[in-house]
């Protein structure tokens, strides 16, 4: 079998094929594992963010209740004096002075509820973020083991792959290669393309009838007008494609 010219670039194609399928594989897990990663840093700085402001309504709700619990003193304090007072005016005062206490520890009283129940709905949260957290664990340590493992797989098989590429790509003349590499980043990877029932295999357009038995006599490199894809005769294809 004569190995021409467009038989070995579509040799050369195949591998390439299975080269961009091997990083196309690989491309999803690197992206999923960062997108994870970035989510766990998220939930770990709001997780921090919700503690510390528990840790504010806990440590207001306590002075809240230290100073009721100091203005209570001092009513009950006031509250003996009064048995002491000479007069109304003086009454007047300390019972005023009372009130104000009293006013006052209510009041106390209440700000330490309000963080009391502000802290106990911002448990609630942290708890789910938590058990987020712990979901995002398990599926970031799957994932990392996921790409770890398809990485050394892939290492491998990228390779041997590279490898055969490498001995069919140094039997194609360097401007041929130029003009393969050329139109495959332009077509998404597919350079060379077989004629298929009169049509390009790229395109669909009918190329002319005798275009297919011309390609499988002769080394010529034939672009499909419509696409600029190399066209390789039907038969050789399928030949190729047995093998490969
Ligand atoms: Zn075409």
């Amino acid at each position: 079998m004569l190995e021409n010219k467009i038989r070995l670039l579509y040799m050369l194609q195949t591998f390439d094929l299975k080269l961009m399928d091997l990083e196309e594989e690989k491309g999803d897990l690197p992206g999923i594992v960062r997108n994870l990663n970035r989510q766990l840093q998220e939930l770990l700085s709001r997780i921090d963010e919700i503690q510390r402001t528990i840790d504010g309504h806990i440590a207001t709700r306590e002075q809240s209740t230290l100073d009721a619990e100091s203005l209570n003193d001092r009513a009950e304090s006031l509250k003996k004096q009064l048995y002491e007072v000479r007069n109304n005016k003086e009454y007047d005062a300390i019972t005023k002075e009372i009130n104000q206490a009293e006013a006052g520890i209510t009041r106390k009283l209440q700000e330490a509820d309000e963080h009391d129940s502000k802290q106990k709905e911002l448990q609630t949260q942290l708890d789910e973020h938590k058990q987020k957290l712990e979901t995002l664990k398990t599926e970031l340590t799957e994932r990392q083991s996921e790409l770890q493992s398809v990485s050394k797989v892939h290492e491998k098989d990228e390779l041997q792959l590279n490898h055969e590429r490498e001995k069919i790509a140094r039997q194609i003349p360097g401007d041929t290669l130029l003009m393969y590499d050329r139109i495959r980043v332009a077509k998404d990877g597919k350079a060379v393309v077989p004629i298929k029932r009169g049509a390009c295999g790229g395109c669909y357009k009918t190329v002319p009838p005798q275009l297919n038995l011309l390609l499988r006599k002769n080394d010529e490199i034939h672009i499909c007008e419509n696409c600029g894809r190399i066209l390789i005769a039907e038969e050789i294809a399928a030949e190729v494609n047995k093998v490969a």
